[in-house]
C-alpha cells in the first residue's frame, strides 16, 4: 500500500483506529434519523432541515450528551466547501459518503512555515498532464491517521500576490507518496499528524473551484470552522461538571468558589445568548460571517475559565490524569490542557481578534 503510517504500533493513534467503527456507527444513526447535513440538498443525502430545527436538534443533542461524529470537519467545513465550490460530478461522489462517515476527512492548510500566515503556504502541485503533482509538507494535521481523503491547499503558482496562487486539491489519503507521521500531545493524545507529501499525483478532476481560487475557498471553510467550533463547546456540561467537582471536594459552600461558579454560570448563558443572536441574525439574512472569529475568540476563552477554575477546585488533586481512583468530578487535567489547543485551532485569538477589528468593527490594519 503506498499510504504509509509511520508509527503503526502507537498505542494511542492505534486506538482511535481500532475505534473507528464504533464512531462510525454512531454517525451513520444519526445520518439515519435525518439529523445531519442540515442544509445541505436533500439530492446529495442532506436533512433538509431549517437553521431554527438544526439549532434544536443541536440543543437536543447536548442535552442528551450525546457524542460528537467522527467526521465533524467534512461535516462543518469540506462538505460545505464541496456544496458551495464543487462541480456536479464532484458534488455527487463527494458528499454521500461524507455524510455516512465512509470516507473521513483531514484538512491541510498549516505547514511548518506558515500556520497563521496561510497564504504563503509552500507545498506545490504542479501540472501534468490530466494530473496535479504535489511536493510538500503539512503539520497540525487532525485525524490524518485515519482519514480517507485529504482537503489540501496548495501553490499551483508563484506569480502574483502570494494568496492569489493557492488552490484547493481533494486528495486521496492512499495515494502512493503520503507519509503520515503522529505528533504526541500534552494531553496524551496523538489526533495530530505531519503529512509528507512526494510526488503525490492528483487527478485534475479533483480541484475544487478554479485554479486560484483556493485562497476564498479556505476563507469561507475558516468561517464554517469556526462558527462549527464555537458552536460544538457544551458549556451547559462543563458548569454541571463544575458543579459536581465542587460538591465532591466540599466547596460548595466557600464563598470565593460560589462566586466563580455564578460568573463563569453567568458568561455561559451570555454566550448561549450570543449564539441565539447570531442565528436570528443569520435567518433575517443579516449575519456578518466574520461574526465567527467574535464567537470563537469568547468561547473558546471562556472554556479555558472553565477548566482553569475546576484545576483550582480540585486542588492538589488536579496533579492526576487518567487515575482509576479519580471520582467523576475530578477528571479535569485532561480537560485543561485539551483546551490550551482551543484557542489556536482554527486560527489564533490574535487573529480571530484581527478579523473582528477589521472585518466586523472596520477599524483600519494600522
Ligand atoms: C487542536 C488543533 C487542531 C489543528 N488542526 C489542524 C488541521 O487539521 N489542519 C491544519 O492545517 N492545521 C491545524 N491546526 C493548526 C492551526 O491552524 C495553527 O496552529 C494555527 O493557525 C497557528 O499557526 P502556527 O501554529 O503556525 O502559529 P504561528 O502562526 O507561528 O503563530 C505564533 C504566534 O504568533 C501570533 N501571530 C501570528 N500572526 C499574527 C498576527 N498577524 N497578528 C497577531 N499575532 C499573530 C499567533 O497568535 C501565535 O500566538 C490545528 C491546531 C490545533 C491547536
Amino acid at each position: 500500500m503506498a499510504w504509509q503510517y509511520t508509527s503503526p504500533t502507537d498505542a494511542v493513534a492505534r486506538r482511535d483506529v481500532d475505534r473507528l467503527g464504533s464512531m462510525r456507527a454512531w454517525q451513520r444513526k444519526l445520518h439515519a434519523a435525518g439529523f445531519l447535513g442540515a442544509a445541505w440538498p436533500k439530492e446529495y443525502g442532506g436533512a433538509g432541515l431549517s437553521p431554527m430545527e438544526q439549532a434544536i436538534l443541536n440543543e437536543e443533542l447536548a442535552r442528551a450528551r450525546a457524542p460528537q461524529v467522527v467526521n465533524a470537519m467534512a461535516i462543518w467545513w469540506v462538505g460545505p466547501a464541496i456544496i458551495r465550490y464543487g462541480t456536479d460530478a464532484q458534488k455527487q461522489r463527494f458528499i454521500p459518503p461524507i455524510l455516512t462517515a465512509d470516507e473521513i476527512w483531514a484538512t491541510g492548510y498549516s505547514e511548518p512555515s506558515s500556520g497563521s500566515d496561510m497564504a504563503a503556504a509552500k507545498t506545490r502541485a504542479v501540472r501534468d498532464g490530466d494530473d496535479y503533482v504535489v511536493n510538500g509538507q503539512k503539520i497540525w494535521t487532525t485525524l490524518a491517521h485515519i482519514s480517507d481523503w485529504f482537503f489540501i491547499l496548495v501553490r499551483t503558482s508563484a506569480d502574483g500576490p502570494k494568496w492569489a496562487g493557492l488552490s484547493v486539491l481533494l486528495m486521496d489519503m492512499r495515494s502512493r507518496g503520503i507519509e503520515i507521521r503522529p505528533i504526541r500531545q500534552i494531553d496524551g493524545g496523538s489526533e495530530f499528524n505531519e503529512v509528507f507529501m512526494t510526488d503525490v499525483r492528483v487527478p485534475a478532476a479533483n480541484r475544487l473551484g478554479a485554479d486560484g481560487q483556493g485562497w476564498e475557498i479556505v476563507s469561507s471553510a475558516l468561517v464554517n470552522e469556526r462558527s462549527g467550533i464555537a458552536g460544538s463547546i457544551r458549556f451547559d456540561q462543563a458548569l454541571d461538571w463544575l458543579k459536581t467537582t465542587a460538591r465532591e471536594r466540599q466547596k460548595l459552600g466557600d464563598r470565593r468558589v460560589r462566586q466563580q461558579v455564578a460568573d463563569l454560570a453567568t458568561k455561559a448563558a451570555i454566550m448561549r445568548w450570543a449564539g441565539m443572536r447570531a442565528l436570528t441574525d443569520s435567518l433575517h439574512e443579516r449575519m456578518n460571517p466574520h461574526l465567527s472569529a467574535a464567537m470563537k475568540l469568547m468561547s473558546t476563552s471562556l472554556v479555558q475559565e472553565f477548566s482553569e477554575t475546576g484545576m483550582e477546585v480540585l486542588g492538589p488533586w488536579a496533579t492526576l490524569m487518567d487515575d482509576p481512583h479519580l471520582a467523576p468530578g475530578g477528571r479535569w487535567a485532561k480537560q485543561f490542557l485539551f483546551d490550551r489547543s482551543m484557542t489556536i485551532a482554527g486560527g489564533t485569538s490574535e487573529v480571530q481578534r484581527n478579523i473582528v477589528a477589521q472585518r466586523v468593527l472596520g477599524l483600519p490594519r494600522k
